[in-house]
C-alpha cells in the first residue's frame, strides 16, 4: 500500500495519550499509533490497510461510513462524545467495560482525502466526575446532617431556655416561700416569746392561763406548718402510703364542719353541709387523708370569705371507672383570678404573695391536697369568679365493695392535730426511767411529765453517760426503760443504743427525736431501739409508749 508521508504519523504521536489513526473515505487505515495498538491490542501492521470498521466492535461502527461523509465531502470536523456515542469506535478495557471516550474526526488538512481520527480516553475525567458527583452527594449529605444537627441544637437550646426559665421561676418561688415561711414562723414565735415574757412578769392567774393558752395555740400552729412541709416532702419523695379502709363520707364531712365551725362563727359566716340523695353510706378510702384535704379546702374557703356562706356538699357522680363521690366546697369569698387558677395547686403558690398580703398561709395546703387526692384515686379541681367566690371539687372513687367489714364511722369529732385534747395519762408509778437528753429545756419538760406520772427519773446529757449509767445501775436496781434522744454530743443515741445492745443490754430503749420522717424511725429500730417517739413531746402518747414497752418486757421476762 502506498502511504502518503503527509498522513503517516510522526513517532511523536506515539507518545501522546490519544488513540490516533488516519483513514480515507473508504475507511482504509493509513496510520495507527501505539496508543491505539495498546488499547485495541491490534498491531500497526495488522491495522494499516485494513478497514476501520472491521477493526472495531461492529455494532458501534455501523453506519460509520455515512456519518463520515460530511467530513470527507464538506470538510466539517465531527466530534462524538462519550455520553452520546458511547458505542462509536468502541474500545474495551481489560475488565470488559467500554472505555469512556470522545472521538474527533477531521480532514487531514493535506488535501489528500483522508481524515485523522483522534480518540480521547475520558476514564480519568469521568472518574473525576464520578468523584466530584460523590463528593457533591457527600457534601449534600453532610449539609443535611449539619442542618439536622443545627435543628437539634436549636431544639436543645429552646429546651434549655425553657428549663432555665423554670429554674428561675422555681428559684423565685423558693425565695418567696422562704420569705413567707419566715413570716409564718415568726408570727406564732412572736406570740410565744411575748406571752412567755408576760407569764414571767404577771402573777395574775387569769393572765397566766390566757398566756399559756396563747403559747400552746401558737406552738400548735408552728407544728402544723412543719407538718405541712414534711407531708409535702414525703409525698414528693413517694414515701406516703395509703391504706384504704371502709369509712363513712358523711361522717368525715360532719367532722370537718364541726371542727371548723368555730372559725366560721368567729367571722359570722354561714357554714353548711348538704348531702344530696344517692350518696353512698360507705366508701373505701383513707379517712385521715380525706379529712385532711377537706379541712384544708373548707379552711381556705373560710379564710378567703368575709361575708356570706361556705357550703360543703356531697353528691354522687359517675366516672370512667365506676361510681364516684364529689365533695364540693363553695364559698362567696374573694375568688381567684383566671390566670392563677392553674397555679394554685403548685407548691408555694399563693394568689397574693406580696409583703402586704392580708392572709397568712404557706401556699403548701392545696399542693398537698392535690397529691393526696391523686393518692386516694381521685382528683381536685377549682372554678372561680373573681369577687364572687370559688368552688373546689374533690372527687374520689365511691366503690363500696367489701365495705361491710370494719366500718370506721367517725361520729365523734376527733381532735385536730395537736389540739391538746388528750386522754387521761396512764400512770408510770414507780417506773425507773433513764433519760438521755442534752437540751436543758427538754430535760426539764420530760422530767416534769414523767415525774408527774409517778416515774423515778435519772437524767444524763449524752449517749456515753447513758451507756455508763445504764450499766452501772444494772448491778443495783436496774432501770425499767431508757428514753434516748438520738442527736446528742459525745455519743449520739444510735451509737449509745448499739453499744448497749452489743453488751447484752435487754432493757427497752425508746428513741426520742425531732426528726419525724419514716427513715429515722427505721434507723432507730435498726440501732436496737424498741420504739420511737417524736418531738414536740406529746406527753400522753409518750407515757403510753413507755407503759407498753415496760409491760412487754416484763411479760417476756415471765415467759
Ligand atoms: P395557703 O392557704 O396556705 O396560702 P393553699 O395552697 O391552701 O395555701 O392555697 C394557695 C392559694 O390559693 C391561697 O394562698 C389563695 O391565694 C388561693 N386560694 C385557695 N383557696 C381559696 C379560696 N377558697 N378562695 C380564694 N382563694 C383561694
Amino acid at each position: 500500500m502506498n502511504i502518503n508521508p503527509a498522513t503517516s504519523l510522526r513517532s511523536d504521536y506515539d507518545l501522546l495519550p490519544l488513540g490516533i489513526c488516519v483513514v480515507d473515505e473508504s475507511l482504509t487505515v493509513y496510520a495507527w499509533n501505539r496508543t491505539l495498538e495498546r488499547w485495541t491490542s491490534i498491531g500497526r501492521d495488522a491495522a494499516i490497510g485494513a478497514c476501520l470498521q472491521d477493526l472495531f466492535d461492529t455494532v458501534g461502527s455501523r453506519g460509520i461510513r455515512s456519518r463520515l461523509a460530511s467530513v470527507f465531502q464538506q470538510g466539517v470536523p465531527l466530534v462524538f462524545s462519550a455520553a452520546l456515542h458511547r458505542q462509536f469506535l468502541p474500545i474495551r478495557l481489560p475488565d470488559g467495560s467500554l472505555m469512556p471516550q470522545r472521538t474527533h474526526i477531521q480532514p487531514s488538512g493535506a488535501g489528500d482525502g483522508r481524515a485523522v481520527v483522534v480518540i480521547e480516553d475520558l476514564s480519568q475525567p469521568m472518574s473525576q466526575l464520578d468523584d466530584l458527583r460523590s463528593e457533591r452527594r457527600r457534601l449534600e449529605l453532610s449539609e443535611a446532617s449539619l442542618r439536622k444537627q443545627q435543628e437539634e441544637l436549636e431544639a436543645t437550646n429552646a429546651k434549655l431556655k425553657e428549663a432555665n426559665k423554670h429554674a428561675q421561676q422555681a428559684n423565685r418561688s423558693k425565695s418567696e416561700f422562704v420569705a413567707n415561711m419566715s413570716h409564718e414562723i415568726r408570727t406564732p414565735l412572736t406570740a410565744i416569746l411575748g406571752f412567755s415574757d408576760i407569764l414571767g412578769e404577771d402573777p395574775n392567774p387569769d393572765v397566766c392561763r390566757n398566756a399559756v393558752e396563747t403559747i400552746r395555740r401558737n406552738g400548735e400552729h408552728l407544728l402544723a406548718i412543719v407538718n405541712d412541709i414534711l407531708d409535702l416532702s414525703k409525698i414528693e419523695a413517694g414515701k406516703l402510703e395509703t391504706t384504704l379502709t371502709a369509712c363513712s363520707p358523711q361522717a368525715v364531712a360532719e367532722e370537718v364542719i364541726s371542727l371548723l365551725r368555730v372559725r366560721a362563727d368567729a367571722k359570722g359566716l354561714d357554714l353548711r353541709l348538704r348531702i344530696e340523695p344517692g350518696v353512698v353510706k360507705v366508701i373505701q378510702s383513707e379517712p385521715t387523708r380525706l379529712r385532711q384535704v377537706l379541712l384544708n379546702i373548707v379552711g381556705n374557703a373560710i379564710k378567703f370569705t368575709q361575708t356570706g356562706h361556705v357550703e360543703l356538699s356531697l353528691s354522687p357522680a359517675e366516672g370512667e371507672c365506676g361510681p364516684q363521690l364529689t365533695f364540693a366546697v363553695s364559698d362567696t369569698g374573694l375568688g381567684i383570678p383566671a390566670d392563677k387558677l392553674s397555679t394554685v395547686f403548685e407548691p408555694f403558690s399563693q394568689v397574693d404573695n406580696s409583703a402586704q398580703r392580708q392572709f397568712g398561709g404557706t401556699g403548701l395546703g392545696l399542693a398537698i391536697c392535690k397529691r393526696l387526692a391523686e393518692m386516694l384515686g381521685g382528683r381536685i379541681t377549682v372554678t372561680s369568679e373573681l369577687g364572687e367566690g370559688s368552688t373546689f371539687c374533690l372527687t374520689v372513687p365511691a366503690c363500696s365493695m367489701s365495705c361491710k367489714s370494719t366500718v370506721q364511722l367517725l361520729h365523734k369529732p376527733a381532735a385536730l392535730p395537736g389540739s391538746g385534747q388528750a386522754s387521761e395519762a396512764p400512770s408510770l408509778d414507780g417506773y425507773r426511767i433513764l433519760v438521755a437528753e442534752d437540751g436543758p429545756d427538754n430535760q426539764r419538760l420530760i422530767n416534769y411529765h414523767l415525774r408527774k406520772a409517778g416515774a423515778v427519773v435519772t437524767i444524763v446529757e449524752n449517749g456515753q453517760l447513758a451507756v455508763d449509767a445504764a450499766q452501772c445501775d444494772e448491778a443495783e436496781r436496774p432501770f425499767d426503760l431508757v428514753l434516748m434522744d438520738m442527736q446528742m454530743p459525745v455519743l449520739d443515741g444510735y451509737e449509745a443504743t448499739k453499744a448497749l445492745r452489743d453488751r447484752g443490754y435487754t432493757t427497752p430503749i425508746v428513741a426520742l427525736t425531732a426528726h419525724a420522717m419514716d427513715g429515722h424511725r427505721q434507723k432507730s429500730l435498726d440501732a436496737g431501739c424498741d420504739d420511737y417517739a417524736t418531738k414536740p413531746i406529746d406527753a400522753p402518747a409518750l407515757i403510753s409508749i413507755i407503759r407498753d414497752q415496760v409491760g412487754r418486757h416484763a411479760a417476756a421476762a415471765i415467759i
